[in-house]
C-alpha cells in the first residue's frame, strides 16, 4: 500500500495551522492501514520545516519561487510527487490554495477528489471520507476506491499534533513555467484583534439589532477577559470589521469559551466555532441550531442579560 502523503502549506512563519493539522490524522491512518506518512514542503525553507513533523519522511520541492503558492509549478511538482510514490490518500487543506490545487492534480492525474472533507475513518480495509455538501447542510460519506484519492480537508477538522520528530527529508526541484508569474500578493487588511488567539469571544449575530447596542458586548468581553466577535449579518451591516467574523467566509475559532448571543446557528456560522471547549448559547428561540451544539443553553433575552452579566463580573 502506498503512503498517506499530506501537502504542507505555507505560511506567515512556518507551515500553516490547517496543514499541521492534517499530520496527526495522516499517522493515525497510516499506522491503521500499516503503511508510511509523508509530508511534502514547497520552498527554501521547506527542508527546514519538514525536518521537525512527526512524520516518517519527508519531500521538500526547494525553488525559492515557492515559498509562495504557483498554482502551476506546485502542480506539477506534486503531480511528478505523486507518480514516484504512489500514494494510497493525498490530504490537502481545503483552504483557496488548497481548494485550487487539489481540483489541479486530481485531474492531471485522472484522480478522484473529495473536497470540503470534515472526516476520515477505517472501516475495514476501506477508507469513508466525510464532506459537508451544500455549505455544510448536508454531510456525505463517501467511500473511497482502492488508492488514490485527492482529499481537502476543512481546517479546524483535526487537531494539531503537537510533538515533533526527525523524519529523513528528501530535496528535489521542478522546473518553473514562465506561464503565470506572481507580480504582487496582496495581503487581506488585519484587523484590530485577532479573534482566532482570543480564549473568550464574546459572539454577537443579529440578535444584537443595533450598532447602539454593541458597547453592551464590549463591556461585557471586557469584564470577563474576552474579545468581541460575530455573525456575518453583523459585518455586512457594517457594525464590525470583516476580521471579527466567524464562520465559513470567516475566521475558524476554537477558544475555550464561545458565547453566542443572538445568533441562529447556520451551519456557516457552526462551521467556524462547533469545536470551542465550551459553548454557551443565548437566543430567545429555544428551537434555534446553535442550541444542538451548545454546551449550554438560555432564552433569556440577550439585551437584559448582557449588561445583568457585566455588572455581577464587575461585582456591582
Ligand atoms: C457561502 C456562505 C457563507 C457564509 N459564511 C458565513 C460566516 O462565515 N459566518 C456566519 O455567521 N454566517 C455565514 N453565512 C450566513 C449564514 O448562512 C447565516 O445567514 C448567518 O450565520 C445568520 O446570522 P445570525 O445567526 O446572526 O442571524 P439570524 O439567523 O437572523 O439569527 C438571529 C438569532 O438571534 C435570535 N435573537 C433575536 N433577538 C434576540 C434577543 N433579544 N435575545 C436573544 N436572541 C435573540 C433569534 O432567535 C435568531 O436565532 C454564510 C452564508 C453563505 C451562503
Amino acid at each position: 500500500m502506498g503512503p498517506i502523503l499530506m501537502v504542507m502549506e505555507n505560511g506567515e512563519a512556518g507551515f500553516t495551522d490547517s496543514s499541521k493539522e492534517l499530520v496527526a490524522k495522516a499517522r493515525e491512518l497510516a499506522d491503521t492501514l500499516g503503511t508510511s506518512s509523508v509530508a511534502v514542503g514547497f520552498g527554501p525553507d521547506a527542508e527546514s520545516h519538514l525536518r521537525h513533523l512527526p512524520v516518517d519522511r519527508g519531500i521538500a520541492v526547494s525553488n525559492p519561487e515557492l515559498s509562495q503558492y504557483n498554482p502551476l509549478a506546485y502542480e506539477k511538482a506534486l503531480s511528478k510527487i505523486l507518480e514516484d510514490n504512489q500514494p494510497f490518500l493525498t490530504l490537502i487543506p481545503n483552504t483557496t490554495m488548497g481548494m485550487d490545487l487539489g481540483a489541479g492534480v486530481a485531474a492531471r492525474r485522472s484522480l478522484p477528489l473529495v473536497a470540503y472533507c470534515s472526516e476520515l475513518t477505517v472501516e475495514g480495509r476501506d477508507v469513508v471520507a466525510t464532506s459537508q455538501v451544500f455549505a455544510g447542510k448536508l454531510m456525505a460519506e463517501i467511500a473511497l476506491p482502492e488508492s488514490g484519492a485527492v482529499i481537502t480537508v476543512v481546517p479546524g477538522a483535526w487537531s494539531i499534533d503537537t510533538g515533533s520528530g526527525d523524519p529523513e527529508v528528501s530535496v528535489t526541484s521542478v522546473e518553473i513555467s514562465q506561464a503565470m508569474n506572481i507580480l504582487q500578493t496582496i495581503e487581506p487588511e488585519k484587523g484590530d484583534v485577532d479573534i482566532t488567539k482570543a480564549d473568550i469571544l464574546i459572539s454577537v449575530g443579529r440578535g444584537i439589532e443595533s450598532p447602539d447596542n454593541l458597547p453592551m458586548a464590549e463591556e461585557l468581553a471586557e469584564a470577563i477577559g474576552g474579545v468581541v466577535s460575530c455573525s456575518r449579518p453583523v459585518v455586512d451591516a457594517g457594525w464590525l470589521p470583516k476580521a471579527r467574523q466567524v464562520g465559513k467566509s470567516g475566521q475558524t475559532v476554537k477558544p475555550k469559551l464561545y458565547m453566542a448571543f443572538g445568533i441562529s446557528g447556520a451551519p456557516e456560522h457552526q462551521q467556524g466555532m462547533r469545536d470551542a471547549d465550551l459553548i454557551i448559547a443565548v437566543n430567545t428561540d429555544e428551537n434555534a441550531s446553535i442550541m444542538d451544539i451548545a454546551h449550554y443553553g438560555t432564552t433569556v433575552d440577550m439585551l437584559e442579560l448582557m449588561p445583568a452579566l457585566t455588572e455581577r463580573l464587575r461585582g456591582e
